[in-house]
């Protein structure tokens, strides 16, 4: 596996995620309704339009200036907890990729993994807490595991897209321990957690992807 990704094609993907937040923005309000304040989708596309308006004012050069920016801006424009949460998801991403223009399948699993590192530090959230962790975790395992086995980039994203998905359906049961869904305590089980099911919408991007 020594594909190149190109900086443009991980902005294809940053773009794609923003597209497909807003159109489930609704979808990801509704369910933060059940257990939550009702606003993960509102958030997470005001920050979505914000980083595609920054990318729209400028592209930028690097894998991580990319990632930088998309972070940066996630944290500044989004209050809640999913702010600083995919913000620190995307700037761990940026510091993983470095200043470089062409990386490899290697570096995405990598950088991906870094990132669930940052969620971790920022939200202290383990296996089975009902949040975007349960999620995420699985796509890590199923990219690095595709890429160790040498397969290609594009079969790794849709393993890694079905990995999330299915950490995403596993939400449902679970009691909520993190989070302002934990405050329901019994009451949580049952409903699908919201940023699971954003962080399954990232994976559906990059699937999506011509990597
Ligand atoms: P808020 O809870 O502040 O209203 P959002 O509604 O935008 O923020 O985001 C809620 C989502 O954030 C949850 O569905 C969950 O996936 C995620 N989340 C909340 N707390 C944590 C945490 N400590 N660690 C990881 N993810 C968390
Ligand atoms: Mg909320």
């Amino acid at each position: 596996m020594d594909e190149n990704v190109t900086t443009a094609v991980l902005e294809e993907w940053v773009r794609r995620f923003a597209h497909l937040v807003a159109e489930n923005r609704d979808h990801l309000t509704e369910l933060d309704a059940a257990i939550g304040d009702a606003d993960h989708g509102l958030n997470m596309d005001r920050g979505m339009r914000a980083v595609v308006a920054a990318l729209d004012a400028g592209t930028p050069a690097t894998a991580g200036a990319l990632f930088s920016k998309v972070g940066m801006t996630l944290v500044s424009t989004v209050g809640g907890a999913s702010g600083p949460l995919f913000g620190t998801l995307f700037l761990r991403m940026g510091s993983t990729f470095g200043d470089v223009q062409t990386t490899s399948a290697q570096e995405l699993a990598a950088a991906l993994r870094a990132g669930l590192g940052g969620v971790v530090d920022r939200g202290k959230a383990g296996p089975q807490d009902k949040t975007m962790y349960d999620a995420l975790s699985p796509a890590v395992e199923a990219l690095a595991a595709a890429v160790a086995d040498g397969g290609d980039l594009a079969t790794g994203l849709k393993d890694a897209r079905d990995a999330a998905a299915a950490g995403r359906d596993a939400t449902t049961p679970m009691l909520a321990r993190k989070g302002r869904a934990s405050y329901l305590g019994e009451r949580s089980v049952g409903h699908q957690d919201p940023g699971a099911t954003t962080v399954a919408l990232l994976l559906e991007a990059a699937a999506e992807t011509n990597f």
